[in-house]
């Protein structure tokens, strides 16, 4: 078999040894492939990729549009119009000039661009979402060139050896090479819930089923625990989640609570406005007595409906949400689930881990405490150089015995990698063990080397529960009997006697050495006394107190290695070596960031796995908590039932040494206490309580994948700061979606209003034609309630308490403005219509038609609404009081919105299309001065609830 029929040999590779599958990848475990061979590979397989297939199809999507209910009533309306049309056509009643089915092609124009646009638009968040959730994709870590790298997933290709660790979501499928305690979860693919343990070493049947091939590793896939080397085989649609497309997940198309906000204000507003037709249809034709004004009645009906739909609404609402996700991206938040746009800004609770979103998890070991005594290193980041004080004196690592032995276990019980990139060091993995192996190097002691030296054989891999790790290292090739440099190597002396093998722990200090019985003093180890036990716990308090994180260290002789699994009882009678405490300094915007929260009426809360006394130091230092303020620990957390921990959790800020099942406590507890809590995490144990949290923020940087997986929203840069940018881009959002829907819908009532009251107060016709209400709905509302969209948060956006998520969209005034917006607007132009109604039958003159009252009623209802947008860019700022030009889109709207509403009156083509007529400057300008009643009014409101101390919606 060669290389290029890989993909169809795909359900064999179970059945192979490993080296013969390498081979016939041409591939080498040690090393990898070559940039060349990937490249040339990449070229034949094509990237790494599954072609979406779960999302709507095009088609889908557009007919989705005309399920809305506001259009079908549109479409209805479109209907009766044009019978009417039809009627007065065949009757010969139209106007010399006049286009018939005018007003039914407009609807139906508005309709099908509304129908377009939502389909654009909608395919265009779709697309985006897709796009965003590649960017959140996976790297991956692969050995090529004998190097360590990471990847992007869709660059791998078959033969290349992928490393795998725990909470790594499988990129492709492959060839176990090598594994140390490996747990997968195939649930994806196979349903099962349960993890799976992988063994390299086996050879299966042929006919083995998926589930039972423990050999192999699938795309798609989760490392619950222990790591592993694997040799891809396949990858994209050959893989076995490529063959099963439907089983991807689609992008998500879930309508957000705004968007069933909306459906019901429509499904409201469509019946409110039938009633309101029957109303006026029926009393009319009561009125009369007769049927004779069933015409004008319907034409008015007409009318009134076309006004009563925010034609424009659900456009600006989507565009509104994908800038806001836009700009949350750019300020390195990504939305995943974009409900959390509009949902963010309620948060009022922020549950943050410590290392690396509060601090900035770059680590420095500042001192080690070995034979009771403390020393100072110096340096700085990651370069393997700097010195060890002792007192305040220079001293030499190898003049203390213990030192040299307790960074052997630094470099030995170590998973990351140190390098030197264009002249700067550099780690590969995490930081805490990064920090370690720089500590040994500035003693002269390389991780590669000790590798080597005592090359590891087994281990029992870090977990957040347990809190440590261990590696066991073969110290005499047993099969041989020959001896190891190590047996010779004088830094080992009094570590290694007579056993073959020996483990390295480290981990939370309170816990290693809870698992020692001995001490390593000199080049012995002696008995750990309760004296010796107290003074290492003072030093770590200590250390702690200063805010370092403190491991500490210890190994153990083994005749031989224990078994996979053994870790609670192999972990035991160890030697105690000493601690080390490193800084990882609090991120300096942080503290700025808890303030603003604090304004916002949000609580931080930190959860940390780390020493409640560092948890503490840190969290007083960047005001999270106060001096004396309790710390919960996870020992304390369990001891509690749901009860009691839902009477602490308003209490308490800071949890330290929890595990991550207590975080899934915690958010429930304050969930039953009414609070909307964002949560952090990023092992592959945090995803419950991420999808528990009402936000769930998964870690860019540091983050599993399948904590992103469970995330609402990713962090890109692992920042706390940004989690708070985040909720004030939310609540910008959401101030501006209540604030042009205030905008559009008073208008609209206005308009409703304003139609009705024609016939009632004798005037002949319909004031507004339906093709004049679309106009003013989509255009001269439109435009401006786009601008609004944009609007800068106010001074005071991150200075009040969050609002409710689940409050309704009338809630907090929003609904008794509109209602009162929408009278004094149609007061208004109610006055200016009777005035214009006799102004135009009394003053006539060439070119002067008496009709010409409807166009002023129309050009003023589209002027009064410019200063409406002017208005209410604000809820309390008086408009004199802001910046003009802080929202330039607003001023532009306003004047290409006034000039196009002029040259309906003044160009003629488009004043006989839109059936209005010319007006003197005298009327145009009446008509400029009733509109700016509406200005003068919602300014009077602003100032009116000032004086009342009362805030405005
Ligand atoms: P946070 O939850 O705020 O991110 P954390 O990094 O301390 O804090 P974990 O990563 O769960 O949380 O670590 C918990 C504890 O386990 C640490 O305080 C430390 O004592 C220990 N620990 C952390 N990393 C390692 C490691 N690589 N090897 C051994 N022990 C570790």
């Amino acid at each position: 078999m060669s290389a290029n029929s890989l993909p169809e040999s795909s359900t064999t590779w179970h059945s192979l040894e490993v080296d013969k599958a390498l081979g016939l990848l041409n591939s080498n475990a040690d090393s990898g492939l070559t940039t060349e061979e990937v490249e040339q590979r990449l070229q034949k397989y094509g990237p790494n990729e599954l072609e979406e297939h779960g999302g709507r199809s095009a088609w889908e999507i557009l007919f989705d549009q005309f399920k809305n209910i506001m259009l079908l009533m549109l479409i209805a309306v479109a209907f009766i119009s044009g019978s009417l049309d039809f009627i007065s056509w065949q009757a010969g009643e139209l106007k010399p000039g006049e286009i018939p089915f005018k007003d039914t092609i407009a609807i139906l124009a508005i309709v099908i661009l509304n129908g377009i646009l939502g389909y654009v638009q909608e395919s265009r968040a779709e697309q985006a979402l897709a796009a965003l959730k590649k960017l959140a994709s996976p790297s991956v870590r692969v050995i090529r060139g004998s190097k360590l790298v990471d990847v992007a997933a869709k660059d791998i290709v078959p033969g290349d050896v992928m490393l795998l660790e725990a909470g790594v979501q499988i990129s492709a499928d492959g060839r176990l090479i090598e594994q140390a305690n490996l747990q997968v979860r195939e649930s994806a693919l196979t349903g099962e819930a349960e993890a799976v343990n992988k063994q390299a070493s086996l050879q299966l049947p042929e006919d083995t089923s998926l589930g039972d091939r423990i050999n192999v590793v699938y795309q798609g896939t989760e490392v619950v625990q222990g790591r592993g080397k694997v040799l891809v085989t396949n990858t994209g649609m050959t893989t076995e989640l490529g063959k099963i497309a439907t089983m991807l997940q689609s992008v998500e198309s879930e309508p957000t609570p705004l968007q069933q906000r909306m459906t019901q204000l429509g499904n409201v507003l469509v019946s409110g406005s039938l009633v309101l037709v029957a109303i006026v249809v029926v009393g009319g034709v009561i009125q009369a007595g007769n049927f004779s004004p069933l015409r004008d009645l319907l034409e008015v009906s007409l009318s009134m409906a076309v006004a009563v739909v925010p034609e424009g609404l659900p456009a600006v609402i989507t565009v509104t949400l994908a800038l806001g996700t836009q700009r949350m991206v750019r300020r390195n938040a990504l939305i995943r689930k974009l409900p959390a746009v509009e949902t963010l800004g309620s948060v009022t609770t922020i549950c943050s881990d410590k290392t690396g979103t509060l601090t900035q998890n770059k680590m420095v070991v500042q001192s080690i405490y070995t034979n009771h005594q403390t020393f100072r290193v110096t340096g700085e980041g990651y370069a393997p150089v700097g010195e060890f004080h002792l007192d305040g004196q220079n001293v030499q690592a190898e003049d203390y015995p213990e030192i040299p032995a307790l960074l052997v276990a630094c470099a030995v019980c170590n998973d990351s990698v140190l390098q030197k990139e264009a002249g700067e060091w550099m780690i590969l993995g995490d930081p805490t063990e990064g920090a370690l192996v720089t500590l040994a190097g500035k003693a002269g002691i390389e991780k590669d080397q000790w590798n080597y030296k005592l090359p590891r054989v087994s281990e029992f891999p870090f977990s957040s529960e347990r809190k440590r790790m261990s590696v066991i290292s073969q110290v005499e090739k047993v099969a041989t009997g020959e001896p190891t440099m190590t047996a010779v190597d004088p830094t080992l002396a009094g570590l290694v006697n007579s056993e073959p093998y020996i483990m390295f722990t480290k981990g939370s200090p309170e816990l290693i050495l809870a698992r020692c019985t001995a001490i390593h003093l000199g080049a012995n180890s002696d008995h750990l006394n309760d004296e010796q036990r107290q003074q290492i716990l003072a030093a770590n308090d200590q250390m702690a107190s200063k805010g370092l994180r403190v491991l500490g260290f210890a190994y153990k002789p083994l005749a031989e290695v224990p078994p996979e699994g053994s870790d609670e009882t192999s972990e035991q009678g160890m030697v105690w070596l000493g601690l080390v405490g490193m800084l990882d300094a609090p991120r300096p915007e942080v503290r700025a960031a808890v303030q603003e929260c604090r304004e916002a009426g949000i609580r931080p809360i930190m959860i940390t796995g780390d020493h409640q006394l560092t948890a503490r130091a840190i969290a007083t230092d960047l005001g999270i908590a106060q001096e004396g303020d309790r710390v919960l620990t996870g020992q304390e957390l369990q001891r509690m039932n749901d009860q009691e921990l839902e009477q602490q959790v308003d209490l308490v800020s800071i949890y330290a040494r929890v595990s991550p099942e207590h975080k899934l406590r915690i958010v429930q507890a304050l969930q039953r206490r009414g609070r909307f809590v964002a949560m952090t995490g990023d092992g592959v144990n945090d995803a419950p309580a991420l999808k528990q949290a009402d936000i769930g923020i998964a870690m860019g940087i540091t983050g599993t994948d399948v904590s992103k997986e469970a995330s609402d929203m990713v962090l890109l840069d692992d920042n706390f700061a940004t989690i708070v940018t985040a909720t004030k881009e939310g609540r910008v959002v959401y101030t501006n979606i209540r604030r042009f829907i205030k905008y559009i819908l008073g208008s609209n009532i206005g308009e409703v209003l304003t139609i009705a009251a024609a016939p009632l107060l004798g005037l002949g016709g319909v004031p507004l034609t339906p093709l004049q209400i679309l106009w003013m709905n989509l255009v001269t509302d439109g435009l401006p309630a786009l601008a609004l969209a944009v609007e800068p948060p106010e001074p005071d956006v991150m200075k009040r308490p969050p609002f409710s998520p689940r409050e309704s969209i009338f809630a907090r005034g929003l609904g008794s403005y509109m209602v009162r917006i929408g009278i004094i607007f149609a007061i208004i132009t109610i006055i200016l219509m009777k005035w214009a109604y006799d102004h135009s039958h009394a003053v006539t003159g060439p070119g002067l038609d008496p009709e010409r009252w409807k166009t002023m009623v129309f050009t003023s209802l589209c002027i009064a609404q410019m200063g409406h947008a002017i208005a209410i860019r604000s809820n309390n700022q008086l408009t004199i009081e802001m910046n003009p030009v802080s929202n330039p889109y607003v001023l532009g709207a306003v004047v290409v919105t006034t000039i196009l509403q002029l040259m309906l009156v003044y160009v003629p083509p488009l004043r006989d299309f839109f059936g209005t007529h010319w007006l003197p400057l005298d009327e145009l300008a009446i008509c400029v001065g009733f509109s700016a009643l509406m200005f003068v009014w919602v300014e009077m409101e602003k100032l009116f609830f000032r004086f009342m101390g009362k805030r405005s919606v």
